[in-house]
């Protein structure tokens, strides 16, 4: 049995300490959010707080891979989800069927607040909730440092054979490490240059719910328009716009915000369908960071691991942060029993771990998002990039199209979209790589379709916000004004 301490209860964390405690481990599980408020699912949202996780209120699916982990490791999780009015669909990428894996469709709070439920109740974790980690033991008896147990804020130290990080994508551990003078960890940074506004709708009386399709958004070249139905009859819309936008302030206009979803062909039968429920949440500083807790000579210290965002982060328009998180936290629990006889090594190899397993979603994102930021930073000025030129790109980008119509290409699309596989398992098939080169050789075009709205029309309709148009700064850059 090992003795683990984790910071943070989001779903990383949460996961981690429900897998760990059910395969025998120990666990208190640190949190400095409160507990969700027993009630409906619209109390959930409505009177759960948790600051802790800024996107909270943001939209949110669990992809097939995050189910299927649930399902494998505490399939009571997915039942107490369904009873809760979580909904689940089948993964489904154009004419691509995974037959025997499902979605689930959900608001974040929702999932995330039975899940907590569930794991406060298990035997073998105990949740400590208002507290916080703010600093590690470690003992130097030998080469190479060894956590020995978390500092929390009360003052009291949980002494652990174990130390997980999951305390997201505002992890504090940089803080930490400096405290008990660590070397610092080696991280990796991407600003993505664009801000979310969501806000959530109830289906109307005698309306039918949209289907959610996924991926589940539609890029304009100045913005990215996301619809996605959730549990009990909701679903969100969700608009990023870049951070350098002159009109990024009008959307916040709620009448502004319809009208624009209104005119965009992907949301246009969602909003028709919908009546708010919500505020129309923001959120800034959208990141990719991937961390690592050892240099290239090894370790920089044993007996700490970190998981989901703590570990590493993705913007989230593909939403695959709690598959990754989920994935991350089995194979914790699958090997959290190597931990105690070789901290430095369990460390070690466990950071190899993320980067086979994980480190192919961050770098396929990296390189997707130096192209949407191009893409946002050309639309503001009424321009467009022309479509990929080199090759694997090109491909990647007919693969999808292609997916739309063929059954093959769909399936080995849909594994990648919902994380079954990465591209170049999906791709290696040669059925796949003969269809998508013969759809290539057809000579179908690869460009976007034209924007509707067109640039012009948004300006005219978010000129009518009364908000006078910022200047545009930092073209092209991710540098400029997040929170204005
Ligand atoms: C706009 C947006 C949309 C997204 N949409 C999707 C989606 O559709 N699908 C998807 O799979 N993913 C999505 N994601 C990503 C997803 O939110 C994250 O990947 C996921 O929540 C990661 O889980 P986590 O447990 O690592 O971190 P979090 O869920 O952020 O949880 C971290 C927890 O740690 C706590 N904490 C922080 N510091 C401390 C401390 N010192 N001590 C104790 N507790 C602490 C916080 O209160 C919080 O509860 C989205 C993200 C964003 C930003």
């Amino acid at each position: 049995m090992t003795r683990v301490v984790i910071a943070g209860a989001g779903f990383a964390g949460l996961a981690s300490a429900l897998f760990l405690a059910r395969r025998g481990h120990s666990v208190t599980l640190i949190e400095r959010d409160a507990a969700p408020p027993d009630g409906t699912p619209a109390d959930d949202l409505a009177d759960w707080a948790h600051p802790g996780a800024p996107q909270a209120r943001q939209s949110h699916a669990l992809l097939g891979r995050a189910r299927r982990v649930l399902v494998d490791e505490a399939p009571d999780v997915v039942a107490a989800l369904l009873s809760r009015g979580v909904r689940e669909i089948p993964v489904v990428v154009g004419a691509g069927f995974l037959d025997g894996e499902r979605m689930l469709l959900s608001r974040r709070l929702v999932a995330e607040a039975e899940l907590r439920r569930i794991v406060a109740r298990e035997s073998g974790v105990r949740l400590l909730a208002g507290e916080a980690v703010i600093g590690l033991q470690v003992s130097r008896a030998e080469d190479v440092p060894v956590v020995t147990g978390a500092q929390l804020l009360s003052g009291a130290v949980v002494v652990a054979d174990l130390v997980v990080d999951a305390s997201g994508r505002r992890s504090g551990l940089s803080d930490w490490f400096a405290r008990a003078r660590l070397e610092s960890p080696v991280d990796e940074r991407q600003d993505c240059g664009f801000f979310y506004l969501t806000r959530y709708y109830r289906v109307r009386p005698g309306c039918e719910t949209p289907v959610s399709k996924i991926p589940a958004s539609t890029s304009l070249d100045y913005a990215t328009v996301f619809a996605l139905g959730a549990d009990n009859d909701t679903f969100s819309l969700t608009v990023t716009l870049s951070v350098n936008d002159p009109y990024r302030k009008a959307l916040r206009d709620p009448a502004v915000f319809e009208a624009f979803l209104q005119a965009v062909p992907h949301s246009a039968p969602w909003i028709r369908a919908g009546e708010p429920i919500s505020d129309i949440s923001m959120m800034s500083r959208i990141e990719n960071r991937r961390r690592r807790l050892t240099t290239g000579t090894g370790p920089i210290v044993g007996g700490i691991v970190a998981v989901g965002d703590a570990a590493l982060h993705t913007n989230p328009t593909l939403g695959r942060g709690i598959s990754m998180g989920l994935l991350h936290a089995q194979h914790l629990a699958e090997v959290a029993h190597l931990a105690t006889d070789d901290p430095v090594g369990f460390a070690e190899r466990f950071s190899n771990w993320t980067d086979e397993h994980l480190g192919i979603w961050y770098d396929t994102q990296v390189a997707a998002d130096a192209n949407a930021l191009e893409r946002l930073a050309a639309g503001l000025l009424r321009t467009r990039v022309a479509a990929a030129a080199d090759a694997s790109a090109r491909f990647a980008t007919a693969a999808f199209l292609c997916a739309q119509h063929d059954e093959v290409v769909g399936i080995a699309v849909a594994k990648i979209v919902h994380l079954f596989a990465s591209p170049r398992e999906a791709f290696a098939d040669p059925r796949v790589v003969s269809r998508v080169t013969e759809f290539l050789s057809s000579g179908v075009s690869l460009e976007r379709p034209i924007d509707v709205p067109s640039r012009a029309a948004f300006e005219l309709l978010a000129s009518r916000s009364g908000s006078t148009p910022a200047p545009i700064v930092g073209l092209g850059s991710a540098s400029a004004r997040y929170d204005d």
